[in-house]
């Protein structure tokens, strides 16, 4: 049923069913689920309605008890958003890093996904890299003044020129890994 038509011809005016006045439909808010199509109070006394104390203090009340018991389900998922995010940016690092090894030493990676060649995941290196943080670190100060991952065994030492040379698996293991503040990373060079 055509919601605007009435008697046959288009709808242009209505009665607001609160104030009683006859304003045009623009003066109301369209509600489909309605037989005329909108709401059956205009938006003024909508309005009213909505800011009166009472009214008002209801909603709170209910959007405090929604935000409560919907606390855990948010922060459930806030947590995965961000684990996926942080999990995004450690692939890309890793993959730009390899990329430069195996550049430098006149290699090609092919195009291929760095973590098919690796015995472990994104979540994986981002659980084992959270596990190593000291005092202080955390994902927020994984930047280039806060924390770096180090090779604990200095990649420079071990060249590869694919993901399938022997050295790019020691570089690249876990236990190779670690998290350390870029002050020590620089001041540690190359040095083992
Ligand atoms: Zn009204």
């Amino acid at each position: 049923m055509p919601s605007k038509l009435v008697r046959g011809s288009v709808m242009n005016s209505k009665k607001c069913s609160q104030c009683g006045e006859t304003k045009s439909v623009d003066e109301y808010s369209p509600r489909p689920d309605r037989p005329l199509g909108y709401h059956s109070k205009c938006k003024e006394c909508v309005k009213l309605y909505r800011n009166k104390p009472s009214v008002r203090k209801r909603k709170q009340k209910y959007m405090k008890r929604y935000h409560q018991t919907h606390k855990e389900e948010r922060n459930a998922r806030e947590r995965k958003y961000r684990s996926e995010s942080i999990e995004y940016k450690l692939r890309s690092n890793v993959t730009r890093n390899i990329n430069y090894y195996i550049n430098n030493n006149n290699g090609n990676k092919d195009g291929k996904s760095v973590f098919e060649y690796l015995p472990y995941t994104q979540t994986e290196l981002r659980q084992h890299l959270e596990s190593l943080f000291t005092e202080g670190m955390s994902w927020d100060n994984w930047t280039h003044d806060g924390w770096h991952i180090d090779h604990i065994y200095p990649q420079s030492k071990l060249p590869y020129d694919s993901m399938t040379h022997p050295n790019f698996q020691k570089a690249w293991a876990l236990k190779n890994l670690q998290p350390l503040w870029a002050k020590e990373n620089i001041s540690k060079g190359n040095k083992i």
